[in-house]
């Protein structure tokens, strides 16, 4: 008999019983909106915006309703406006082409390297189309962010980091979010804290982070906020600066705050698990693992690999196999996309030139949710079944 996996892929672990008790010390305050708070009181979405600066080393931060609304918000705090053409990731996910075509403007799509980083020759052959690059990192791949900021130093671009999926990762030391103007992080669910919608915004910058509270619907309560520049950035901005709300509220910040400081040893954990999917699928027949460079410190809550050229009912009969077996697979390069989309050309809203290169890439990604539910063992076996199917249909073929 063949083994079949029994977790499930979607499962994330508990919330922490400190951070429910923190959470239930708001229900009962009854403050539940960040500009609430009690004689003396600096409310929980204050602190964890000041505790989150304190861990990026940011001079700002903001806490706002959700990864999608923080890039956007960062869009429209460095003046991007209707009809404004932004540089994006072709492989990236839908709320950040969204997060642009929200606003009125216009993405134009880099394309994607064998790596699933952001491709810096198509970069430098497109960088003259836009002031702004909204870099993601997507699934946590990140690339050669020296090159990237020489280039965009050198061509006028302004980079705002999507950091969904490298909350804590690095490259070359500096913390990812650290490298651009601004630097973004979604708490939702599936990311490295959860609070089930949530999203932080960093900055050093402090016309950026005055524009950003304000946007965020401060209600001229601004000085209420801990990593927040002076009031002169403030009156410099605020009768400019329309109020588009998006706040997070003191329920949110509580459960993440107690995440927070735990929020490296997470990371090791998930790397664990990386590390042991990765080993597992060495060298089999007819797959690509993804390669990482030494100066990436990842933080992998979700494994990718690549099935190169392979013909379309090769890798749906390798996806049916694995889901047989209890492994779910998401295969960025179906068709039609389900459940999710990744990929520029699902984006018909947001027009592109072909790039052949990307697509033939994006055909072969493969990705699959690696929860800190499962154990070391859980991942081990995850992979054996991967490898199994993946031969099988390879030496098929
Ligand atoms: C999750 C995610 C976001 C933000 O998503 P929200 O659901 O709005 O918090 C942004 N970019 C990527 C790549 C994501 O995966």
């Amino acid at each position: 008999m063949s083994e079949v996996f029994k977790g499930n892929f979607t499962q994330q672990e508990p919330i922490p019983e400190e951070a429910i008790a923190a959470a239930v010390d708001v229900m009962r305050s009854g403050r539940l909106h960040r500009y609430n708070t009690g004689p003396g009181e600096a409310g929980e979405v204050a602190l964890l915006e000041e505790e989150f600066a304190a861990w990026a080393g940011a001079r700002y931060c903001l806490a706002v309703a959700s990864g999608g609304y923080a890039l956007a918000t960062a869009l429209r705090a460095v003046g991007v406006g209707p009809g404004d053409r932004v540089l994006t990731n072709a492989f990236t996910l839908a709320p950040v082409p969204g997060a642009i075509a929200g606003l009125g403007a216009v993405p134009v799509f880099v394309g994607v390297t064998e790596s699933l980083v952001i491709d810096l020759d198509d970069l430098a052959a497109k960088a003259g189309e836009g002031d702004v690059l909204m870099l993601s990192h997507m699934r946590g791949h990140i690339c050669d962010m020296e090159a990237l900021m020489a280039l965009c130093d050198a061509r006028g671009v302004t980079v705002i980091e999507d950091c969904a999926h490298t909350m804590g990762a690095r490259w070359n030391g500096v913390l990812s979010g650290r490298h651009g103007a601004i630097g973004c992080y979604s708490t939702q669910t599936y990311k490295h804290m959860n609070s089930g919608e949530g999203g932080l915004l960093v900055t050093d910058d402090a016309d950026i982070a005055a524009r950003a509270i304000l946007l965020s619907g401060s209600y001229m309560l601004y000085q209420r906020h801990r990593a927040a520049p002076g009031p002169e950035a403030f009156d410099r901005v605020k009768y400019d600066t329309p109020n588009v709300s998006g706040r997070m509220d003191n329920l949110r910040a509580a459960i993440l705050r107690t995440q927070l400081r735990d929020l490296d040893a997470r990371c090791a954990r998930w790397n664990a698990r990386y590390r042991v999917v990765e080993e597992g699928l060495r060298e089999t027949p007819g797959l690509t693992l993804v390669a990482r460079p030494a100066a990436e410190s990842y933080v992998m809550s979700s494994f990718q690999f690549l099935l190169l050229d392979w013909p379309d009912t090769a890798i749906t009969d390798v996806v049916s196999r694995c889901a047989g077996r209890g492994v779910e697979l998401k295969w960025f390069g179906a068709p039609q996309p389900s459940g999710f989309t990744s990929r520029y050309d699902s984006w018909r809203y947001a027009p592109s030139e072909p790039m052949p290169a990307s697509d033939r890439v994006l055909k072969g990604i493969l990705d699959l949710r690696l929860p800190l539910t499962f154990s070391e063992d859980d991942c081990a076996q995850i992979a054996r079944i991967i490898r199994a199917e993946v031969s099988s249909v390879y030496q098929a073929a």
